[in-house]
């Protein structure tokens, strides 16, 4: 397999936040009801059926999470068993058979230890960005659970998302609503992405960073930002963050955020 970059020629300090083939990624099956031991490969892609459900039917979900250098040259994960179980609720929620929470901690560690010398050093503000994802594979034509799956991880050195530091930015309020109540919104699957790009484009033709989504019951508050997390700090210093029971009431229809 052709790895077009090395290790050794990477400006770590001017990383962007792109994808670079580091040649070494984690597989496993699911298949028969049992996943098997999974295996780090060396080949950055799959092979699945044109009837895989994950193609049709959006039967797949992923995690996000970095390995970081520290100080003393060691590599640290941050809580990567509530990535596990995040991933777990996910498959729960589109009837994927879960990865098992323990597996993938040891598959994130395994993959990370095979990659090291992509670890980026401490004190550029890069790191190793960490992707595990599930998708349903396997010969389904019909309206079905996926009886077949994979598990795959793949790392990639990445930049510091916002390079200049924190920067004031305007955003634009969605007319599109982003996941339905008691929809797929607290399931990290790649539908509720596919469904916020349309808004993030008008955003950007209209010179917003990106849009905000609000709340699709009531369109009166704040519940997403973009692909991010959203939250406030009020005048009083109290964190505001949108939850199942509190939400940031929106003010007025541009608001600047940092
Ligand atoms: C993953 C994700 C985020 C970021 O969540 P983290 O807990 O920081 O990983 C925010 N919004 C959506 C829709 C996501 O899928």
């Amino acid at each position: 397999m052709e790895i077009s970059v090395k290790p050794q020629d990477l400006n770590w300090e001017t990383l962007g936040f792109g994808y670079i083939n580091t040649g070494k990624s984690f597989r496993a099956y699911y298949k028969d009801g049992k996943w098997d031991g999974g295996q780090v490969i060396e080949a950055n892609t799959i092979t699945i059926s044109e009837a895989s459900p994950a193609v049709h039917l959006g039967k797949q979900c992923f995690e996000g999470l970095k390995a970081y250098r520290t100080k003393d040259g060691s590599v640290n994960l941050f809580r990567v068993d509530e990535n596990a179980k995040r991933l777990a609720r996910s498959a729960d929620q589109v009837m994927l058979p879960p990865y098992p929470e323990d597996a993938f901690v040891e598959a994130v560690k395994e993959i990370v230890r095979a990659n090291e010398e992509w670890i980026p050093p401490y004190g550029t503000g890069a790191t190793l960005y960490i992707r595990p994802f599930l998708i349903g594979v396997g010969d389904i034509v019909g309206v079905s659970p996926a009886s077949e799956a994979l598990f795959g991880i793949y790392v990639t050195p990445v930049g510091a998302y916002f390079k200049g530091g924190l920067q004031p930015a305007p955003f634009m309020v969605s007319e599109y609503d982003r996941a339905a109540p008691r929809g797929t919104g607290s399931a990290k699957v790649g539908g509720n992405y596919a469904s916020s790009f349309k808004a993030g484009k008008e955003a950007q033709v209209n010179n917003f960073a990106d849009s905000i989504f609000l709340d699709p019951a009531t369109h009166t508050k704040i519940e997403e930002v973009g692909a991010a997390n959203f939250f406030a700090i009020t005048e009083d210093d109290v964190f505001v963050t949108p939850n199942h029971r509190q939400f940031y009431q929106v003010l007025q229809s541009t608001l600047y955020c940092i």
